[in-house]
């Protein structure tokens, strides 16, 4: 409520910041203490004032990294958060109602060319603000402590999808993403046991993928944990590998079957000369340490070709397919199976192999 420039509330604000840095002394002890400052300025960020302390505490709740303790109101804040709130409750609804749904991207073997499993991705059209992307709504999810439903719906979903596949003659396997908290999850592991016993789906169909970050965040209980999932025949991949910041050493101790690089290094091969380099010493790294490797974002022909070259064991893209619904995902499959099976002037056998 002083009349001051935003420089100045700046400055104000660094001088608290830096006080308490410290510490706070309280009973003879320093109480550690994490002060956050948000900053909104008469009259460009409000004109009353209830208007400016809930900009404020906006602003201070909206702080980035931990080290920047102090924020100024920007514009647009306000209705972020009110969208951000909209979407926090509205999806524990929609996951109760059943209104999110999966979506499948194949997944390719590159030795044979056959199709060896799909991803199952989660999509949601919300009746009001249109279709929402999962990189909104994930993190949105995780940051209030509500993946755990989530994931819970959608590994139910894909696991049914994945025996009906079976039932269907289609053996391939199914991923599933994790977040970072699903690992600090004490009941995963038995929840996802359950769902497999309940579709008798066979545990070595299902792949789990995390994200460096998991593992990182809380090392021993997230290697704890996918110890027990991987105990029980269920398969784990490292996703969006080297955007993330694990060491060599965790790398090393990680239970996991499969590392998948992230697409932002994959989209350019086989021109960049950059990327060829970092995916070529990535599949050597994981083959080294006994996982195969897969390739997300193969966009071109020439890319998938230099991938099954270097010997990556599986490739992901648009190029084979977008991510479809369950219903297309199926006629693909089909079609796959029968286009390779014409291209060979051969029966399709009894237990179809789906190929591209
Ligand atoms: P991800 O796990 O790395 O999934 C792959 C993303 O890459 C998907 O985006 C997919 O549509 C996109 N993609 C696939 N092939 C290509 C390609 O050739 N080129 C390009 N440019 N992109 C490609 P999507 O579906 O928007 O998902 C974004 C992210 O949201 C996922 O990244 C994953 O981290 C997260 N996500 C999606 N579904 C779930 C879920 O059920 N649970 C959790 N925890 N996260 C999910
Ligand atoms: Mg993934
Ligand atoms: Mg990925």
């Amino acid at each position: 409520a002083l009349d001051l420039s935003a420089d100045a509330c700046t400055r104000v604000a660094s001088r608290i910041v830096g006080s308490l840095q410290f510490g706070v002394p309280l009973h003879g002890m320093d109480l550690a203490v994490q002060p956050t400052v948000g900053i909104a300025c008469y009259p460009t960020d409000g004109e009353a004032s209830d208007q400016l302390l809930l900009r404020a505490t906006i602003a201070a709740a909206n702080r980035g990294s931990r080290s920047d303790a102090i924020r100024r109101y920007r514009v647009g804040d306000e209705e972020r958060r009110v969208r951000q709130t909209r979407i926090l409750s509205d999806l524990r609804s929609a996951v109760r109602a059943d209104a999110l749904s999966l979506v499948f991207q194949p997944k390719l073997c590159l030795a044979t060319r056959r199709v060896c499993g799909a991803e199952a991705l989660v999509r949601w059209q919300h009746p009001e603000l249109g279709e929402i992307s999962p990189a909104e709504f994930v993190p949105i999810a995780e940051q209030s402590g509500n993946i755990s439903l989530l994931t819970r719906w959608v590994l139910d979903r894909a696991i049914r999808a994945c025996r009906a596949w079976q039932a269907e003659g289609w053996d391939i396997d199914v991923s599933v993403n994790l977040s970072a908290q699903d690992l600090c999850d004490p009941g995963m592991p038995a929840a996802v046991d359950a769902m497999l016993r309940e579709t008798a789906l066979a545990p070595s169909r299902l792949i789990l993928e995390i994200t460096e970050e998991a593992v990182v965040q809380d090392a021993g209980q997230a290697i704890d944990c996918l110890r027990q999932l991987r105990a029980n025949g269920i398969r784990v991949a490292i996703d969006d590998f080297g955007t993330g910041y694990s060491s060599l050493s965790q790398m090393r101790d990680l239970p996991v079957d499969e590392l998948k690089i992230d697409r932002s290094f994959v989209m350019r091969l086989p021109l960049s000369r950059d990327d060829a380099a970092i995916v070529r010493t990535t599949i050597d790294l994981a083959h080294s340490l006994g996982l195969e490797f897969v390739a997300e974002g193969v966009e071109n022909e020439a890319s998938l070709d230099w991938l099954a070259q270097h010997g990556a064991e599986r490739a992901q893209g648009f190029l084979i397919s977008r991510p479809v619904n369950e219903t297309e995902f199926l006629v693909w499959l089909s079609r796959a199976s029968q286009q390779r099976a014409s291209a060979e002037h051969r029966p399709v056998n009894r237990q179809r192999a789906a190929e591209v």
